[in-house]
């Protein structure tokens, strides 16, 4: 059973998050500061840690700070008209942000996905003829390397992650350049044509109107 710590101050939103993932299997135990989150995190291992930013005694990057060097992957919850917060928490190595209000839809969904994708972590991503080894960063295209920037690199193994999935423009551009996404279409979409060209992949990352992108396994 996956074990995730929430730490977050607003007891309310705390306990629905605890009801709505222990539903789900998941073991959940809170933190209502930073200073119990610390304790936690030191005596107890976890899969996963929810994570507030505005806390008292000690806020949701100094722990994130602290959380890193252990390799648990940490999700921020952030308010929605925080954007830097959003950024800074990505910057400094959240593996996703969850912006609040949500939906418990969302939470369950971006929790499975990221406990899915740690998992993975070491592995060999596939699809096709391309496989994206996770550690080097190499990537193969029918047994032959490809040469990628890092941009072009982080934007391949986003869509590995997330196969069949529509990823939002903004998202994607705030995942990968770790910078607020102005509406500027341009830097992301030649990314993905660069990328689509040096793939091979024309048929596979399809364009979602109005939405951005989405990697299709054919199946
Ligand atoms: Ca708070």
């Amino acid at each position: 059973m996956k074990k995730i710590l929430i730490v977050e101050d607003e007891e309310r939103i705390a306990s629905l998050i605890e009801i709505n993932l222990a539903a789900e299997g998941y073991r959940c135990i809170c933190a209502f500061d930073g200073n119990a989150a610390a304790d936690l995190i030191e005596k107890e291992k976890f899969d996963l840690i929810l994570l507030d930013i505005m806390l008292p005694k000690i806020n949701g990057y100094e722990l994130l700070e602290y959380i890193k060097p252990l390799g648990v992957p940490v999700i921020f919850l952030t308010a929605k008209n925080k954007v830097d917060d959003r950024i800074k928490g990505l910057k400094l190595g959240a593996d996703d942000y969850i912006s609040k209000p949500f939906q418990i839809g969302e939470l369950l969904a971006r929790v499975e996905a990221v406990l899915r994708r740690c998992g993975n972590a070491e592995r060999v991503l596939s699809l096709g003829d391309v496989e994206v080894e996770m550690k080097s960063r190499v990537v193969y295209k029918a047994g032959a390397p490809v040469e990628l920037t890092v941009k072009e690199f982080d934007l391949l193994v986003e869509f590995m992650q997330n196969k069949n999935v529509a990823l939002y423009r903004d998202r994607l551009y705030e995942k990968v350049w770790g910078e607020v996404y102005m509406g500027d279409t341009r830097t992301l979409d030649s990314h993905i044509q660069r990328l689509r060209k040096k793939l091979g992949w024309d048929n596979y990352i399809k364009t979602v109107f109005r939405v951005g992108y989405r990697l299709e396994d054919g199946e």
